[in-house]
C-alpha cells in the first residue's frame, strides 16, 4: 500500500470517458470507515508537515511543481479521458494550477508567518505578536469540471499553509485527484500528507462528518454546498463553500466589440460552459447590440462540440436535460435562436446555441445551464445592465467591457471577482482571492485570503513589565481607575 491509498474499501466503480462511454479507471469505493481511517493518519502526517516549517515546505512543495510540470501531459491525458475536454484545454488547466502552488508555497511565511502588531496605548507594556497556525487536516471535496485546477486551489493553499489534506475528487473524475496525490508521494517521505478517497456522495458526506478534520473546503453546487453545511453543523465544522454562478457579461457603448465577441463565446462555450465563472448571461447597450451580436454570432457559428471539436462533451450525461430545459424555456417564452437551438443538442455533444431577447424569468437567465448555451439581451444602458446582473441569488464572478468606466461598473457588481476588458482573467492570478457570495458561497481560495482560509489567527500578549496602575486585578484603586479614564478622555473624548 501506498501512503496515498486508504485502506479499507471493498466495493469499486468505474470512472468513464464521456465522449465514447469507456472505461477510463476503476476506483475503491471509501465507505465512512475507510474515511475515518484515511484522517487519522492524516492527523499524525500534518503534525509531522507543521512541525517542518515554512521553509522546509516550500522546498518540498517547490519539489512537488517540479514533479507536476514533468507529468503535465499525463496527468492532462486523465483530466481529458475523464471529463472529455480537449487535450490542451486539460493543460492549460495544470498550467494555471502549477503556477498558484508557486505562490502559495512562496508566500506563505510571509502572509502566515508570526509578525509583531502594535499594542497600542492602554496596552504599552504588552508585546503583541500574530501567527496564522494550520488548523491540522483540511478536507476538500471537489467538482469534476475542472478537477485539477478546483480542487488545487484548497489543496495548493491548505498544504502551503501546514496542513494535511484529504481529498474527495468527483466520482466522475477519481482518476485525475489519484494521479494528483500520486505526484505528491515520493516527495514527503511516504507521509500521507494528501490522500485520496474515492466514491459517491455518501464518501463526501463521511468526510464531513469525520471525526479529526479540521474545516472542509467545499466546491461543487449549491444544492450539495447546503447538505455539506448541514452535516458540518453537526460537528462545528467550519466550512469554505464555493458553489455555482449565473455570471453576466456587461457591454457597454464605449467598449471593443470585437474583444467583448470574442471573451463572450470563450467565456461561454469553451470547456462546453461547464465553468463555475463561465458567461452565461449578456447585457449589451441598445446602441452597440446589433454589431455585438453580429460578431457574437459570427464566431459562436464556428464552433462545433466534439471528440476532436473546439470544446467537448457534457461531462456529466444528465446536464444534457438541463440545457435542455433551458433552451425549451427560452424559446417559449419569446426568445430567438440566433445560433443553434434545440437541434444543437445531440448528447453528449451539445453545439453552440445563443438565444436574444430571452424573458428575465426564464431558467435561461435565473438558473445555471453549466452548458454551452448564452443569452444575450439588450439594455438600454448600463444602469439597467447592472440591475439585471445584480438580479440573482448567485453572485460567482462577472465581466465588464468598457473603455471608460470598467471600474466604475465593476464596484456596483455584487460578486466575488470582475474581469474588465478580459474574461475570467481573476482565476489565473495568483494574488487575487477567489470565491463568491450568496448561492455561491463564501469564503476565498488563492490569494493572501486563500492561504489564511486554511489557517487559525493565533493572537498572543505577553507582558513586557507591570504597569503602575494595575486595572485588571482585585488590587485596583479608584485612583487607578481615574487616572485611566483621563487618559481615554484625552485620546478618545475630544
Ligand atoms: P456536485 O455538487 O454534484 O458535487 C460536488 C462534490 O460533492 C462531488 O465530489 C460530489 O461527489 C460531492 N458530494 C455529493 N453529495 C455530497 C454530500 N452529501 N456530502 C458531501 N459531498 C458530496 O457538483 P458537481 O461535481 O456537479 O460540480 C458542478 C458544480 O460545481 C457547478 O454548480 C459549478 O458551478 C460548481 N463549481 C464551482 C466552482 C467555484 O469555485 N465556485 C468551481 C467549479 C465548479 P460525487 O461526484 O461523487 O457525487
Amino acid at each position: 500500500m501506498t501512503a496515498t491509498e486508504v485502506p479499507g474499501a471493498q466495493a469499486t466503480f468505474e470512472s468513464l470517458d464521456p465522449r465514447t462511454g469507456d472505461v477510463v479507471g476503476t476506483h475503491p469505493v471509501h465507505d465512512a470507515t475507510a474515511v475515518e481511517l484515511a484522517v487519522a493518519r492524516a492527523v499524525e502526517a500534518a503534525q509531522w508537515w507543521a512541525g517542518l516549517g515554512f521553509a522546509e515546505r516550500g522546498r518540498r512543495l517547490g519539489e512537488w511543481r517540479k514533479a507536476l510540470v514533468r507529468r503535465l501531459d499525463d496527468i492532462a491525458r486523465v483530466v481529458s479521458d475523464e471529463t472529455g475536454k480537449p487535450f490542451d484545454d486539460a493543460r492549460l488547466e495544470l498550467v494555471l494550477a502549477i503556477d498558484h502552488l508557486g505562490w502559495a508555497a512562496k508566500h506563505a511565511e510571509k502572509v502566515l508567518g508570526k509578525r509583531k502588531v502594535s499594542s497600542g496605548l492602554l496596552m504599552a507594556n504588552q508585546a503583541a505578536t500574530l501567527r496564522y497556525a494550520p488548523i491540522g487536516v483540511v478536507g476538500v471535496i471537489g467538482p469534476w469540471n475542472y478537477p485539477v485546477f478546483t480542487p488545487m486551489g484548497s489543496i495548493a493553499y491548505a498544504l502551503a499553509a501546514g496542513n494535511a489534506v484529504v481529498f474527495k475528487p468527483s466520482e466522475l473524475t477519481p482518476g485525475v485527484g489519484t494521479a494528483l496525490a500520486d505526484s505528491l508521494a515520493e516527495i514527503v517521505d511516504g507521509h500521507p500528507l494528501l490522500q485520496v478517497i474515492t466514491g459517491f456522495g455518501e464518501t463526501g458526506a463521511a468526510l464531513c462528518r469525520a471525526k479529526g478534520v479540521g474545516k472542509i473546503a467545499f466546491t461543487g453546487s449549491t444544492a450539495t454546498g447546503k447538505r455539506v453545511m448541514a452535516a458540518c453543523a453537526e460537528t462545528l465544522t467550519p466550512v469554505l463553500i464555493e458553489c455555482g454562478g449565473k455570471d453576466p457579461l456587461i457591454v457597454d457603448a464605449d467598449a471593443d466589440l470585437e474583444a467583448a465577441a470574442d471573451a463572450t463565446v470563450w467565456g461561454g462555450m469553451s470547456n462546453a460552459g461547464q465553468t463555475c465563472v463561465g458567461v452565461e448571461r449578456v447585457y449589451v447597450v441598445e446602441n452597440v447590440a446589433d454589431r455585438f451580436i453580429a460578431k457574437v454570432v459570427r464566431k459562436a457559428e464556428a464552433l462545433r462540440a466534439g471528440s476532436a471539436g473546439d470544446f467537448g462533451p457534457m461531462t456529466m450525461a444528465s446536464q444534457s436535460d438541463i440545457v435542455r430545459g433551458h433552451v425549451e424555456d427560452a424559446l417559449a417564452k419569446g426568445g430567438r435562436a440566433v445560433v443553434g437551438g434545440e437541434a444543437s443538442l445531440h448528447p453528449p455533444f451539445i453545439d453552440p446555441v445563443v438565444i436574444v431577447e430571452v424573458p428575465e424569468d426564464s431558467t435561461a437567465v435565473t438558473e445555471e445551464t453549466f452548458g454551452p448555451l448564452l443569452v444575450v439581451n439588450r439594455v438600454p444602458d448600463v444602469d439597467e445592465a447592472v440591475r439585471r446582473a445584480n438580479a440573482t441569488g448567485y453572485g460567482l464572478g462577472a465581466t465588464v467591457f468598457s473603455k471608460k468606466r470598467g471600474e466604475e461598473i465593476a464596484a456596483r457588481l455584487r460578486c466575488g471577482m470582475v474581469a474588465i476588458n478580459g474574461v475570467i482573467s481573476f482565476a489565473g492570478i495568483p494574488a487575487l482571492p477567489f470565491g463568491g457570495v450568496g448561492d455561491s458561497g463564501f469564503g476565498r481560495i488563492h490569494g493572501e485570503d486563500g492561504l489564511r482560509e486554511f489557517t487559525r489567527p493565533q493572537a498572543v500578549a505577553r507582558q513586557k513589565f507591570a504597569l503602575p496602575i494595575a486595572v485588571t486585578s482585585f488590587k485596583r484603586t479608584s485612583r487607578g481607575m481615574n487616572a485611566l479614564l483621563g487618559l481615554v478622555r484625552l485620546r478618545h473624548g475630544r
